[in-house]
């Protein structure tokens, strides 16, 4: 008989694998910290919009969810840069128009959820895993009256985001590696809403950005016409959060930096004081799982920062790998986990660095003419020599590449692109270039990750 499959938190990632594992006749049972946001009146977490890629995709097909998600769904062609000056550029992200997408976190969860019920999974809300016994796979809870349960898992999955109770009891075990850094900077969440008629305030099918070196403003769009904003800006010193305490200092703040969005925004200053000031977190762990018996997905085990725009998507990945394991391996769950691990842990430590080094790139490079020179280069080579150079942008956002090549492939096309915007280029010379370009990274594992 297939196992019975316990699964902490009923977020993105839970509830996806919940679905999965259903179709697949597991029955499943998942607890979940918070109420159910279908009937409370509760945020539904961390940011109102979540941008949705290739890896995201995929796994919703598993799920049968992606045309309903996708008539949800805004595409985001490419960045729309807003300059200190008031000009603005737009740089699409794609060579052949691809897009990234703006879909809701609490539609997508909550679909998630009543999907997996229609499967048959049972949602236990209001329920806080407090800590598991890793060996006997005990799993402790505490409910809203403080009463206690707990139960003896038969298969448990860690789905509890980055503050994890599963994650902080494998940490507690001999040789358990587990570090965690916060950034230096937080952000807060803001909004611009829709003019009178209704009709946006910003091009809509773009992901906005306002990058002023330490810091930086985005704006994603959603479909009741407003963008919701996030500031993302050191906690510290002297352009901090620490500085912003007033009315004044926020206005002032807003029209020095950015002029053209505050205008935009004229519940700037409620929004400002009544939304939390969050920070960021990247953790690692090693490994992934105990035995047979447990192992950690999404957030849980690689919480990232998000500046990639990569946190579900990669914890969707982690849903894809697992389905296909099974597949593989049928029952086999020790095999199973086994590869899971080997397969995933080095993918999310990839994906942990790359969304770090983007966020240099977002709220920075962009900005830079030759970066804006780098990227129409990046794509001109894409399309003329398609089989040896996709950029590393591309392999993340619209390909099934492991994370790890992505990031394997940095420094190579670092040096193939300065070698072409530096030195005298000509035609010949940049097929010679692409091809040593093309014979350093091929060794490295480019096939479909999942
Ligand atoms: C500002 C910001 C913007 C982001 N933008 C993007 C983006 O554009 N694209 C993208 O792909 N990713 C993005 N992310 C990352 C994304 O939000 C996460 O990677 C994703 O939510 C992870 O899903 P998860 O299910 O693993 O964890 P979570 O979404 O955190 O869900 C965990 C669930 O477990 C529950 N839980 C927690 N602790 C317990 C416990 N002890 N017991 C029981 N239940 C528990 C929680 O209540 C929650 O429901 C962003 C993150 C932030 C902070």
């Amino acid at each position: 008989m297939a196992r019975s499959i316990t699964i902490l938190g009923a977020g993105l990632v839970g509830s996806l694998m919940s679905v999965i594992l259903s179709k697949k006749g597991y029955r499943v049972t998942m607890y979940e910290r918070r109420p159910d946001m279908r009937s409370a009146t509760i945020s539904a977490g961390r940011s109102i919009n979540l941008a949705m890629s290739a890896r995201g995709w995929k796994a919703l097909d598993l799920a049968g969810l992606r045309p309903e998600m996708e008539a949800l769904a805004i595409p985001m062609y490419g960045r729309y840069l807003h300059q200190p000056d008031g000009t603005s550029a737009f740089q699409p992200y794609g060579k052949n128009n691809e897009a990234i997408f703006s879909v809701s976190r609490g539609e997508l969860n909550k679909k998630l959820m009543t999907l997996a019920e229609k499967e048959g999974v049972k949602i236990h809300f209001e329920h806080r895993c407090t800590h598991v016994q890793v060996v006997k796979n005990e799993v402790h809870f505490e409910l809203p009256n403080g009463e206690k349960k707990e139960l003896n898992a038969d298969l448990l999955l860690g789905a509890d985001g980055a503050f994890s109770a599963l994650r902080s009891s494998y940490a507690m075990m001999e040789r358990v590696d587990a570090d965690q850094q916060y950034l230096a900077h937080g952000y807060k969440e803001l909004s611009i809403p829709p003019n009178a008629d209704g009709s946006m305030r910003m091009e809509r099918n773009a992901l906005h950005i306002w990058p002023r070196k330490n810091f930086m403003l985005i704006a994603l769009p959603n479909t009741d016409g407003t963008f919701t904003c996030t500031l993302f800006l050191p906690f510290e010193g002297e352009t901090s959060f620490a500085q912003l305490t007033t009315k004044a200092a926020v206005t002032t703040f807003f029209e020095t930096h950015f002029p053209d969005a505050i205008s935009l925004m004229p519940t700037l200053l409620e929004d400002f004081f009544q939304n939390p000031t969050s920070s960021l977190i990247t953790t690692h762990i090693k490994p992934w799982h105990f035995q047979d018996k447990s192992a950690l997905l999404g957030d849980a085990a690689h919480a990232i920062v998000p500046f990639y725009g990569q946190g579900m998507n990669a914890g969707f990945e982690d849903c894809t790998v697992l389905s296909s394991l099974m597949e593989k391996h049928g029952d086999d769950w020790t095999t199973i986990l086994n590869e899971y691990d080997q397969k995933r842990k080095p993918n999310g430590d990839a994906v942990a660095s790359l969304a770090l080094l983007n966020f240099v790139e977002m709220r920075d490079k962009v900005a830079d003419p030759s970066f804006l020179e780098r990227k129409k280069i990046e794509k001109e080579l894409g399309k003329k020599y398609p089989d040896q150079f996709i950029s590393v942008y591309e392999m993340v956002s619209f390909s099934h590449i492991p994370y790890r090549t992505a990031l394997g492939c940095i420094r190579a096309q670092d040096e193939l692109l300065e070698k072409i915007m530096k030195e005298e280029s000509t035609d010949e010379k940049i097929a010679q270039w692409v091809n040593q370009y093309h014979s350093t990274v091929q060794q490295l594992d480019f096939e479909d990750g999942n």
